[in-house]
């Protein structure tokens, strides 16, 4: 959470992202901020635990492990604070919960994360608060759809299933002039090619278990908030009790030294695969905001400056058998939830089951990739072989 660790000027984000978070002199020297497990931290006098001022007061609020990664997350997405959470969908509900109330009204994408969706129909919505969703594609439209108990708008740019690029700007204005706290998902794009915050955005979130982590052995989440923002996240993720582990936090903050290299390997090897799967002849079409086929390609032209490792493509119609073939026999890509390690994935997904405000009506078979860190012709030959199978079982 604190800003206590870094006075040096950051520099570049490959700068910020390989020396922040960490002060060998207060280790012994050693490079890395190591694994602070603890719950009880000591005070040496009355006055000391009278006054509240030690850097540290009970492990539960955070450590020096947890620390480490904060402030990085804090210098990357120009933010005020940040929270390392146990888990992106944390990061999603307490972000959530800060802006909310019973009475309050939330808008969410309709492209969102689906345990996010759950979340506000299975849990807000007991809690009294209203939950609707909106055109990913809205802009600035979003500002018809705000009530005046509206409170919250969940974005998430782009949805990691459909890829729908979304105007936040546009987004934050109408939010802000219906007196409504903008949250975006930067998953996808990291902090790297995507700062919401200086869009407009009031809070941050990320999965940090995706590209933060890298490895898909941990799991994580942050929350990076504007000033006026901070108090009501810190407020309810201290009140939940949410705690993350060193040991959780130290596998964020070594994975987070590599993520300038591993997007730009990651983005380049995902738009490689991207170009030529849109000319394969199974293909309808490859959902890559970064390709110029894509519907929303200027906004992500104006507001990112890279791209992420995951995208979707579409397959033309084809029954059950034919998606098998695809996915069953795969030698490198596997199959599974979560991406963002070094090891590429392939999952065939159904936008129409979660899809509330604008329906998904393309025609065919889509599926979603991860472009992990296997040579490329390598993956180019499994997903060959794959749409030979696809074909011959269409
Ligand atoms: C995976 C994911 C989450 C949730 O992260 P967990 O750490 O699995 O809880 C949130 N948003 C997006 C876009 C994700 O892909």
């Amino acid at each position: 959470m604190s800003d206590h660790q870094n006075s040096k000027d950051p520099g570049s984000i490959e700068t910020v992202l390989t020396h922040h978070g960490r002060v060998p002199e207060d280790q012994f020297g050693f490079v890395n901020t190591p694994v602070y497990r603890g719950s009880t931290v000591l005070f040496r006098s009355l006055a000391d635990i009278e006054a509240q001022q030690q850097r540290f007061l009970y492990g539960r609020a955070g450590n020096p492990t947890t620390e480490s990664v904060e402030s990085v997350i804090t210098e990357l997405e120009g933010a005020y604070r940040t929270r390392l959470v146990p888990s992106g969908l944390a990061a999603i509900t307490i972000a959530l919960l800060s802006c909310l109330k019973s009475g309050d009204d939330l808008l969410i994408t309709d492209s969102a994360y689906e345990p996010g969706r759950k979340f506000a129909d299975g849990f807000l919505e007991r809690m009294g608060i209203t939950a609707r969703y909106y055109d990913p594609r809205i802009g600035s439209g979003l500002a018809e759809l705000m009530q005046p108990n509206t409170r919250a708008v969940l974005a998430e740019s782009p949805g990691s299933i459909t890829f729908e690029v979304q105007d936040i700007p546009a987004l934050a204005a109408a939010a802000h002039a219906g007196g409504a706290r903008l949250i975006v998902d930067n998953s996808w794009a990291s902090p790297l090619y995507h700062v919401p915050l200086s869009l407009g955005a009031d809070i941050v979130v990320h999965a940090g278990t995706k590209m933060f982590v890298g490895h898909s052995d941990a799991f994580a989440g942050t929350i990076s908030t504007t000033e006026t923002a901070w108090a009501d996240v810190e407020r309810v993720r201290a009140l939940l009790g949410f705690f993350t582990s060193g040991d959780e936090a130290f596998l964020v903050a070594r994975g987070l030294r590599t993520l300038a290299i591993r997007m730009k390997e990651h983005q380049q090897r995902a738009l490689e695969i991207a170009r030529w799967l849109e000319g394969q002849p199974e293909v309808l079409r490859v959902l890559h905001p970064a390709l110029p086929s894509h519907p929303d390609h200027a906004l992500w032209q104006r507001d990112f400056t890279g791209s992420g490792s995951l995208f979707g493509l579409l397959l033309r119609p084809a029954p059950r058998a034919a998606i098998a073939a695809f996915v069953d026999h795969l030698q490198l890509f596997s199959m599974g939830y979560s991406w963002g390690g070094y090891e590429s994935l392939c999952i065939p997904v159904d936008p129409r089951r979660a899809r509330s405000a604008v329906p998904w009506n393309e025609e065919g078979n889509l599926f979603r990739l991860h472009i992990g860190l296997e040579g490329i012709d390598d993956l180019k030959a499994d997903l060959a072989a794959a749409l030979e199978r696809y074909a011959a079982a269409r």
